[in-house]
């Protein structure tokens, strides 16, 4: 008998693979000429996945942005800003720091400003790699991040807010009471910064009233969570014209 040349060898030993997928089409996988299966794709993180389910959700669609708005009202009106500050039109050091937004607060801007988010997402989706994910434990550190990073708010145009009227809590609580052009320092030691009248307390209870209002608080970084939003939603209105364009034809 010839010895096999290694072409024939190749052939031969591709019949005998068929052959054996054609009787235990399961041992395919376990062959080591096979290539491994495809990992199990990674879990969705808890943010993907509650954002993808609060915005899918036409109750919540419809009932979040109302409930930013009805927040922001009550919290300015009950946050009495001390005389002495001196934050004025065209200050935006505050700008260049990490901006933390509800689920509500994001769906409120995604409705009231979609030309504004849509040209600004080149800007949001290099931002959002600085803060892939957000937890509050790492606020501190993802902060500290963000500055380092150079990055300002996606928003600020010719040094003022184009968000101005639907801006997040985070923005509205913040005042400066020394000089601002200390605020520009990097280090920034001298800058006396005043939280008027328990903000940080009247914000949690913001947050705890959108709880009830939606079943779940969800906080992330501003520029993540607007694109999660607006690709949740553009999703949802392709299913439901999918889901028209398929009643219609049946
Ligand atoms: S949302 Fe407005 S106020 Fe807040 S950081 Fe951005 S530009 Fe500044």
């Amino acid at each position: 008998m010839s010895k096999p040349t290694p072409r024939r060898n190749a052939r031969h030993q591709q019949k005998r693979g068929q052959k054996r997928q054609q009787r235990w089409p399961d041992q395919a996988l376990k062959d080591p000429r096979q290539p491994p299966p495809a990992p199990k794709p990674k879990p969705v993180s808890r943010e993907e996945l509650i954002g993808r389910i609060a915005v899918q959700t036409d109750k919540y669609k419809r009932r979040l942005p109302l409930v930013a708005k009805a927040a922001h009202a009550d919290f300015d009106e009950l946050l009495r800003v001390p005389p002495e500050v001196t934050c004025r039109k065209g200050c935006s050091a505050c700008c260049r720091q990490h901006v933390v937004v509800s689920l509500a607060e994001a769906s409120n801007l995604v409705q009231a400003y979609p030309d504004l988010i849509a040209a600004a997402r080149p800007v949001l989706e290099r931002q959002a790699k600085i803060v892939p994910t957000f937890h509050t434990a790492e606020a501190d550190a993802i902060a500290q991040n963000w500055w380092k990073s150079g990055e300002t708010c996606a928003f600020l145009q010719n040094d003022e807010c184009s968000i101005y009227a639907h801006r997040p809590f985070v923005c509205r609580k913040y005042f400066v009471l020394s000089d601002p052009a200390l605020c520009a320092s990097e280090v920034a030691t001298d800058v006396v910064v005043a939280l008027p009248n328990g903000a940080n307390e009247l914000m949690a209870q913001m947050w705890a009233h959108e709880q009830r209002a939606t079943n779940q608080v969800i906080l992330g970084s501003l520029p993540k969570l607007l694109l999660q939003v607006t690709d949740a939603l553009s999703q949802l209105e392709a299913l439901r014209i999918q889901h028209l364009e398929t009643g219609a034809s049946t």
